[in-house]
């Protein structure tokens, strides 16, 4: 097993590492640090929850460490470009932890706070800088910032940034940026207008490719219970009795739905909050806030909300309602068991949502285990007949659906790579790809006996 002294990492970073209480990289790590290092371009695919940051923030902060030079105003040598506020700060916390025995400055800027406080960090001139695109080019527009000294690019969640509209930001920052840069991509997915992006921005990339759906999904115990939907809440309270679940993600489908479970659980004495779109950034942050520090045992969350969030020790996902798109459930459930840890995840099924729950197993190629003994259970759920459908709609419902400047001097070529006093950096690694675990696809008529009881799943 490689480690992160065989990494050649620098030791301040050796330290932070240690600091961090990390014991060995992740896969992505061991596949992209010793090709980053090296100054050579990055096609990551690969999603939150793989280490990525570390992936790209370690060899970033060894480049820079390793050729100190004082910081300049406005014009950052490394530029972060993340599609959310929260993955902004996120990242940004990173480059702070991993960061903290050297003196590299970074900032951070992102929209829905006043710029005042940004355009001054940008003054006292910077390292790094990690943006969202929106408030980037309004700072760019206004030339609190410069990009022309971009050494090393970093477009991280690029797929979530095509989803937000933010593509076209992304092209315009680009091109304000030097021809002779390192660039690194990470998208989770590769959609076709990835790929061109990719071919555009990259030079030579590197390829690495690690799969946490499948890894994460085999390392989470899943179940269902099938319920009906008014009982859901009830079920609920029920579900949260159960003391080891200290801190717990609930996914709900809709923002009034998130504020119906929130209002429901503070009745009962429960310490709960939600995110999602209709919250301010002031509450968002302090309910995340909450929930890292343990004030809040519940946070529960829109997918569109959830997005990106990182925190640790999530110790149960639930979803209240279950998503209609199965990719949905892999990400909601990857926020339980992050970086190696072991995590549980707990569906609640109605009736109409059987068909939901069949497509999910069919995506991640296992079936959740029932749970049949909870106070509220519904055979109506588990078979799938909703009971107001037309009879041919009743019909159908148990069939499944598939929907389907200056350091030139350090730099070869132009762009960055063989530093001075070189350390024996080994060549290029290949790249590796993960593996998707296949079992068997969930069919229609399965669910015979057998299930199994809450205290279980705890
Ligand atoms: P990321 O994919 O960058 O969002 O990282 C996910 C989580 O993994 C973060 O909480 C990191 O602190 C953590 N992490 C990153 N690298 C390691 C490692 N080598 N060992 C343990 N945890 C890690």
């Amino acid at each position: 097993m490689t480690t992160f002294a065989e990494l050649q990492l620098m030791e301040p970073l050796l330290r932070a590492i240690n600091d961090q209480g990390y014991d060995t990289p992740t896969p992505i790590q061991v596949s992209a640090i010793p090709h980053l290092l090296e100054g050579r371009d990055l096609f990551g695919i690969a999603q939150t929850g793989t280490g990525k940051t570390a992936a790209f923030a370690l060899p970033i902060l060894d480049y820079l460490a390793g050729d100190p030079r004082p910081p300049k105003p406005r014009r950052p040598s490394v530029l972060v470009l993340t599609p959310t506020r929260e993955l902004a700060s996120q990242i940004s916390e990173s480059f702070k932890s991993y960061g903290k025995h050297t003196n590299i400055k970074h900032a951070v800027v992102f929209g829905g706070v006043g710029q005042g406080p940004q355009v001054r960090a940008l003054k006292q001139g910077i390292d790094v800088l990690v943006a969202t695109p929106g408030r980037l080019l309004d700072l760019m527009e206004q030339r609190h910032l410069d990009v022309g000294d971009v050494e090393v690019f970093v477009l991280d969640e690029a797929d979530r940034m095509l989803d937000m509209g933010f593509i076209r930001d992304v092209r315009k920052v680009v091109a304000k940026m030097p021809e002779d840069r390192q660039s690194l991509l990470f998208s989770a997915t590769m959609p076709p207008e990835i790929v061109k992006l990719a071919s555009r921005m990259l030079k030579d990339p590197v390829r690495v490719e690690v799969d946490p759906p499948a890894s994460t999904v085999d390392r989470i115990d899943q179940s269902v219970l099938f319920v009906d939907k008014n009982m859901k809440r009830k079920l609920l309270s029920q579900v949260l009795r159960n003391e080891s679940m200290y801190r717990v993600l609930v996914f709900t489908r809709t923002k009034h739905g998130a504020d119906r479970v929130v209002r429901h659980l503070q009745k009962g004495g429960e310490s709960a909050a939600a995110i999602h779109g209709n919250k301010s950034q002031g509450q968002r942050e302090r309910a995340l806030e909450g929930f890292r520090s343990g004030k809040l045992r519940v946070l529960v969350a829109t997918d569109i909300a959830a997005r990106g969030i990182d925190i640790k020790d999530i110790t149960h996902v639930i979803n209240f309602d279950l998503p209609n798109i199965p990719d949905s459930y892999v990400h909601r459930i990857g926020r339980t068991a992050r970086a190696g840890r072991d995590g549980v995840a707990i569906s609640f099924c109605s009736p109409d949502e059987r068909e939901y729950l069949r497509d999910i197993e069919q995506t991640i190629h296992h079936e959740l285990d029932v749970v049949r003994e909870h106070a509220f259970p519904s055979e109506a759920a588990e078979k799938g007949i909703v009971p107001d459908a037309p009879a041919d709609a009743r019909n159908k419902q148990t069939h499944g659906s598939n929907p389907g400047g200056g350091r030139s001097s350090s730099r070869r070529g132009g762009r960055r790579g063989s530093r001075s006093g070189g350390r024996g950096r080994g060549s290029a690694k290949k790249s590796r790809s993960g593996e998707r675990a296949s079992g068997k696809a969930s069919g229609g008529e399965r669910r015979s006996g057998g299930g199994r009881s809450m205290g279980h799943s705890s």
